[in-house]
């Protein structure tokens, strides 16, 4: 090997700054979806508790409509108690009168209830609207953030490209062959420090002659992880 451990530490340093910059761009995407979903479940949680609404005004009308027929059947009886002649008779519309008006009791505060209930929902509604427009805001920000920051990396993706594609032009022979199939493998991770005598890529311990080998300079391929080992 040809190559001094300063262009091998050089290319290391462009490889890192190259994958931190992809890195950042994959992750522009996946910023925008998750803020994207907060805001979906936001709508639907409004969505939801409308609906929850909707049910509770139909089933306050209905039992509504329920009380008031009811109303009419005992104003009916009523005016038939003054007009039965059996006492029999009499004692069995007063019963049903009982009854029924009981029975509407019962409606009455099963109604008050749902009513409650709706009171309660248009206070949630409202703190529920509050969180979707938040959410909206949110998605909207991060996805200008990102379209902006992309243009950004973008460019300073392609500056690295180009030093990278500069600095190895240092390279020649073998050594370029195997060093661009370590990095179309491994990416940044094709290469390592050394660190305490071992590699700091899977911080084995190196032998005594690969320690001679890196102290004259010269990179070397470590036994364990395959990671170019050079002398920082
Ligand atoms: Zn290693």
């Amino acid at each position: 090997m040809t190559v001094t451990a300063s262009l091998i530490q050089t290319l290391h340093r462009i490889n890192r700054q190259k994958a931190d910059i992809e890195g950042q761009l994959t992750r522009g995407p996946k910023v925008i979806a998750a803020a994207r979903a907060k805001l979906q479940a936001a709508e639907q949680q409004l969505a939801d508790v409308r609906e929850q609404m909707k049910k509770m005004r139909i089933d306050a009308d209905s039992k509504q409509l329920q009380m008031k027929e009811r109303e009419d059947k005992i104003h009916h009886w009523e005016g038939q108690l003054n007009t039965v002649k059996e006492n029999r008779e009499y004692q069995a519309l007063k019963d049903q009168i009982a009854a029924d008006t009981q029975a509407n009791l019962v409606l009455s505060d099963e109604i008050l209830e749902i009513l409650e209930g709706l009171d309660g929902k248009e206070v949630e509604i409202k703190s529920v609207e509050k969180h979707v427009a938040d959410m909206q805001a949110d998605f909207e920000k991060i996805e200008n953030e990102v379209a902006s920051r992309k243009e950004t990396l973008e460019s300073e993706l392609a500056r690295v490209q180009a030093e990278l594609a500069e600095t190895e032009k240092g390279l020649s022979g073998d050594f370029k062959r195997d060093y661009l199939r370590l990095v179309a493998a491994k990416g940044e991770d094709a290469m390592a420090p050394l660190e305490d005598n071992c590699c700091s890529g899977c911080y084995q311990s190196l032998t005594p002659q690969l320690i001679e080998q890196l102290s004259t300079g010269k990179p070397v391929v470590c036994p364990t992880c395959g990671r170019l080992i050079y002398k920082a």
